[in-house]
Parts: structure tokens; sequence; C-alpha cells
């Protein structure tokens, strides 16, 4: 075995069906009496009627925003300061934990994170914030939420489509626990176990989207892909979509959905026990066209394509890809990478 170095996250996890009735318990746990819930505008109703007559739910901020722009976070800090909030409850997706993360970071106020997808961000002290245009993502101890509440029927609303490629980016951050730079024999487990547990249930909940048992697997899944973004390095897969998203605005979960087979094709022959790990986990000889497969049997968009890159993106991606070094298991190559975001482009499978 080789030498590693291992570091946990803090993790205080309520997971089952219906543990947002243990909300009230949850915030004294946190040490808190006066909470500021948060939301979407388009998830507001929900968290609203699910916490009526709750004493500890002091007063709701439903304008959480997709890529957490400055603005919302100093019109949320008001929210907070009116309410003589002392902690900070976020009902919903990357979107919404990101906002209590942003808070957190500038008034130290303890986190409970409710997610209702399966982006991951609640289990990771990484915070990427909007100003001006421009994203920047900063990791700090400060915003990793101190309890994170994990209720199966909170899911079950969650749009089949968006289920699927949410589903694929939480699998993504897993696969490339795998061969980080400083994974170790734990997130490897954990990363495993993450991929087989999503793998398994999506197909299913792409079927039947109020399947409970594949509904908790998904979540469970989840849980453990974020564990596993929080703890280690990304490489090429986060590096290129990162790119991919900020250049040309494309939708998120959608983004990883279409890159990730391309990208673990291309680290394949450098990271063959990683690969090992994929081919049980996925139950398939060829992991990246597993992962091609799995993005058609819940539906996702194919192709960069479809989901708006222009043709002539693809050099811009390429030149952007290779133009900051980054650790990445086998070494970036110009006109291999075109290759990969052309075939993504198009929608088609994988080179393996
Ligand atoms: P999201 O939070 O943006 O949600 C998308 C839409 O779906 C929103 O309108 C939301 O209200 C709605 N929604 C969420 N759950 C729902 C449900 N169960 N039923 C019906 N509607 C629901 O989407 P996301 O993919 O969870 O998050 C994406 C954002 O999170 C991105 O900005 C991404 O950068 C960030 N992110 C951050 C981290 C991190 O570690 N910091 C990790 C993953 C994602």
């Amino acid at each position: 075995m080789r030498d590693f170095t291992y570091r946990s996250q803090n993790a205080h996890v309520l997971f089952g069906q219906g543990s947002i009735g243990r909300l009230e318990e949850a915030v004294s746990m946190v040490g808190g009496k006066r909470a500021l819930l948060l939301s979407t505008p388009q998830q507001a109703d929900q968290p609203r009627a699910l916490t009526e007559g709750l004493g500890c739910i002091v007063d709701m901020f439903d304008g959480a925003t997709m890529h957490t722009p400055v603005d919302v976070t100093e019109r949320a800090l008001e929210a907070v300061e009116t309410a003589q909030a002392d902690c900070l409850v976020a009902f919903g997706g990357g979107s919404t934990i990101g906002l209590a993360k942003a808070i957190a970071l500038r008034t130290d106020l303890p986190q409970i994170a409710i997610p209702t997808t399966y982006a991951g961000s609640e289990m990771t002290p990484i915070l990427g914030q909007t100003e001006n245009g421009r994203k920047t993502t900063l990791k700090s101890p400060k915003v990793l939420p101190e309890l994170v509440i994990y209720d199966v029927d909170l899911t079950l609303g969650l749009p089949a489509a968006m289920s699927g490629t949410s589903g694929i980016n939480a699998i993504a951050h897993a696969v490339e626990g795998l061969y980080a730079q400083d994974t170790n024999p734990v997130m490897r487990m954990i990363a495993a176990a993450g991929i087989e547990a999503l793998a398994d249930a999506l197909p299913t909940i792409a079927r039947k989207p109020d399947d409970i048992e594949a509904r908790s697997q998904a979540l469970y899944g989840a849980w453990l892909c974020g564990t596993v973004l929080g703890s280690v390095g990304m490489a090429l897969h986060h590096k290129l979509c990162h790119t991919l998203g900020g250049s040309f605005n494309l939708p998120h979960a959608e983004t990883h959905t279409i890159v990730l087979p391309h990208a673990i094709a291309y680290n394949a022959p450098a990271v063959p026990e990683a690969m090992d790990i994929l081919r049980h986990a996925l139950q398939s000889d060829d992991p990246a066209q597993a992962l091609y497969d799995l993005g058609r049997a819940v539906n996702a968009p194919a192709s960069l394509r479809d989901i708006g890159m222009p043709e002539d993106g693809i050099d811009v991606a390429a030149d952007q890809a290779v133009e900051n070094a980054y650790w990445n298991p086998r070494p970036l190559d110009r006109n291999e990478l075109r290759d990969l975001i052309a075939r993504a482009w198009a929608g088609e499978a994988p080179r393996t």
C-alpha cells in the first residue's frame, strides 16, 4: 500500500425518511434558538409550510440564487440582522446551501443544511461566489455546515430530469476522488460506495421518480460523493466543467453529465487502480461507456451543443484547459483535449 495522509471533515448527519421532523431538535443541537430559513423563490412554499408553527424559525429569506451573487448575500445579511437570527437553516440545492455558507463566512453563524438535490455542497468547506460577473471559489472550515438533515421525502419533488443530472454530477465528485492527488484508501472506499448507490438508483428514479427505496439510495450516494468532494482535490473533469460553465454559461449538472465519460476516457490509461474500482462499482468492463449509457438511461442531454455551447467554443475551451497548469494524473495534451471537447460537443460516445 502507498503512503497517504488522511484528514476528515466534521460531519453531523441526521438521515431518514421524515427526518425534517427533527428540525427543532437540530436547531438546539447547533446551539440556536432563532433560525433564519433560506430557500430559492421557486421552492419557498414547501419549507414555509413544513416549518409552520415551529417556534425556532423566526423568519425566512427566499431570495437564494444560482452562483451565490454577493448582492443577494448582502440582502440576506440584512434579514439576519432584522430577525436577530442565531443560526441558519438552508432548505434546497447547492444554490441555497451556497447562500447559507456565504452568510456563515461573514457572521460565523451555525448552519443546518437540508439538501433537496444531489449536488453535495452540504458536505464541503467550499464556497463559490459571484461578483461583477466573476465567480471565485474559496475553501474555509467556516463555511462547512454544522449539521445536515437528509430527508428522502424532500427529494421526491425533484423533477426526473434534474434528478438524473444532479446524481451524475455527484458521481463526478467521487470519480475524481478515486484518482485525486491527495486521495487515500478511506476516500476511495467512500467514493466507490457512493458511485455504486447512485448508478444503481438513478435509472429507477428516471422511470419512477417517487420510488422511495431508489430515492433513499440516491440521497445516501449523494452524501458519500459530497464527502469525497469536500475531502480531496479534483482534476481534469472539474476543471473542464468549470471552464465550460463559466465561458459559455452552461447549466452546471448537465455539463458534468456530458463531460464525465469523456474525462474518464482521457484519464483511464493513467489511473488503472481507479478504473478497477469503477469497473466494480458500475459493473461494467468499460466505465466511461457505462457512464455515457447512464446519461442516456436518465434521459440527460448527450451533447454540449444541445445545452447551448457554440461550435467555435471548442478551440477556445481547449486553449483554456491547458492555459492554467493544474494537477491531473495524465499530462494535458491540447490536441487530445480538443478531441475530447469536440466529442462531448457533438454528443458522441467517449473514445475508450
Ligand atoms: P440549485 O440549488 O441551483 O437548484 C436548481 C433549482 O431546482 C432551483 O430553482 C431549486 O429551488 C430547485 N429545486 C431544488 N431541489 C428541488 C426539489 N427537491 N424539488 C423541486 N425543485 C427543487 O441546483 P444544484 O444543482 O443543487 O446546485 C447548483 C449550485 O450549487 C451551483 O452554483 C454549484 O456551483 C453549487 N455547488 C457547490 C458545491 C460546493 O461544494 N460549494 C458543490 C456542488 C454544487
